[in-house]
């Protein structure tokens, strides 16, 4: 790879939480999967829909339930007609504030209705899914009301909605910047180097562009062994989404010879629970290399005297 390759990677951020509802928003749901809208009457005789927990009046619960709807009214509304990404709505579609029959608040929804009959003040009703879950999107969207309900697709599910899924995702494109690929085309040579700072004189690895105690440029490039000392580190037993490792394996902090910034990595080679503080180990590339620190498979036990932890003490 010429010097000159940016060296750019897809990112993807993401968190696949599932949420509980709360007695409030669990009802909202549970009565959406059985084809049903409804609101929350306040103190003060007004209707809210979508409901929320507390009156905002007062500050109290609410308890009271009210069903309202399927017919609505448009409030205002804007029209889509470039595709949206992951949106479960085809265009084009106006989304829309509307207001349901018995509620006083207004909520947001799709649509669907030719774009000459759009209108604020426009009657709608809601149209149902077949297949409902639990989620605003059981009301596939809002269309022209002609007087006629459809049939409703009974569910046969009765167990109460507590808790939904509530993804979040972000998804970039980062590039490495100078001292990262600069890094990362080392890592392609088999070789981890780090930088200096030329006023504490730290080692930084994997390398920082600037000191962050001093606040200068590092420009000094220092090859760091590929020897180093388990400063801490975590046995991962546990399986979530997105791992990449089969459990247990242990996560270390890893403090090459001579540097003063410890590497996050993985101990191999070893049963995980003879992984320590204070051990020595050495890195383990693999055979074909590429511009990240997964070229390093891992670290692993090398036949040396632990470290005492009064020389690690400063980097755990
Ligand atoms: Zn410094």
């Amino acid at each position: 790879m010429g010097a000159d390759v940016e060296l750019v990677s897809p990112f993807v951020l993401e968190y696949a939480y599932k949420r509980s509802t709360g007695p409030v928003i669990g009802r909202f749901l549970t009565s959406l999967r059985d084809g049903r809208i409804e609101g929350v009457r306040t103190a003060a005789g007004r209707v809210l829909c979508p409901p929320v927990e507390y009156d905002p009046d007062t500050g109290e619960d609410v308890q009271d339930f009210v069903e309202v709807g399927p017919c609505a009214t448009v409030l205002t509304w804007t029209w889509i007609d470039a595709p949206l990404r992951d949106h479960p709505v085809q265009v084009p579609f106006a989304f829309a504030l509307v207001q349901l029959e018995g509620a006083d608040t207004s909520m947001l929804h799709a649509v669907c209705a030719p774009r000459e009959d759009m209108a604020t003040g426009m009657r709608v009703r809601a149209v149902f899914r077949d297949e409902r879950v639990g989620s605003i999107t059981d009301i596939a969207h809002f269309e022209i009301d002609t007087g006629v309900s459809k049939d409703l697709v009974p569910n046969e599910a009765t167990e109460p909605i507590t808790r939904f899924k509530a993804p979040t995702r972000l998804e970039y494109v980062v590039a490495a910047g100078a001292t990262t690929a600069e890094f990362l085309r080392g890592v392609l040579r088999r070789e981890l180097i780090g930088r200096r700072c030329p006023s504490c004189e730290k080692i930084y690895l994997p390398p920082r562009g600037s000191c962050p105690t001093c606040g200068v440029r590092t420009t000094e490039l220092v090859p760091m062994a590929q020897k180093g000392t388990v400063t801490t580190f975590s046995v991962i037993r546990i399986p979530f989404e997105g791992q990449v490792l089969e459990p247990p394996y242990a996560a270390a902090h890893v403090l090459l010879d001579g540097g003063d910034t410890p590497l996050l990595h993985i101990v191999g080679d070893v049963d995980v629970d003879l992984v320590r503080m204070g051990m020595r180990v050495e890195a383990v590339w693999a055979e074909q290399l590429e511009p990240t620190l997964a070229s390093v498979r891992y670290f692993r036990p090398i036949d040396e005297p632990d470290v005492p932890y009064a020389e690690i003490r400063g980097h755990v």
